[in-house]
């Protein structure tokens, strides 16, 4: 079984920001030159998070929206008393930092509306990055 391991610069511009990664995720598949196996994209960040879903800009919104409904930023959460990011970290907690794909005859599996997203929850960083590794044959 061959690994091979990338790790891809983000920088994001806003606190909440959808950053559509798929082009760098599916060129790191070919510079693997693994034909056959898995593809996981890691996000080593407490406060980011990777989804797969369509790039549409009025969901891109929608789906920003949604989370800071759920993760509510303006509450006083204990963790801000030490670092004013509490609503980053909880929407890192529940949409998970990794996403995992298919690899198949050389390509990255994925459906027609699943472009891949670092969720940016607690923007601006110059300094965010996706590690893709790619595990197979
Ligand atoms: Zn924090």
């Amino acid at each position: 079984m061959k690994v091979y391991f990338e790790e891809i610069p983000v920088s994001t511009n806003k606190r909440f920001e959808l950053i559509d990664i798929t082009d760098k995720v599916e060129e790191a598949v070919r510079n693997s030159n693994i034909r056959n196996g898995i593809c996981l994209v890691f996000a080593p960040h407490a406060t980011a998070a990777i989804v797969a879903n369509e790039h549409e800009r009025g969901l891109m919104e929608d789906i920003l929206t949604k989370i800071q409904e759920i993760v509510q930023p303006e509450r006083n959460w204990k963790h801000n008393l030490i670092d004013d990011n509490a609503h980053a970290h909880l929407g890192g907690a529940l949409i998970g930092a990794d996403r995992v794909f298919p690899v198949k005859d050389g390509e990255l599996v994925r459906g027609t509306w699943q472009n891949i997203f670092l969720v940016e929850m607690d923007g601006p960083r110059s300094r965010r990055h996706v590690i893709v590794e790619v595990l197979g044959e």
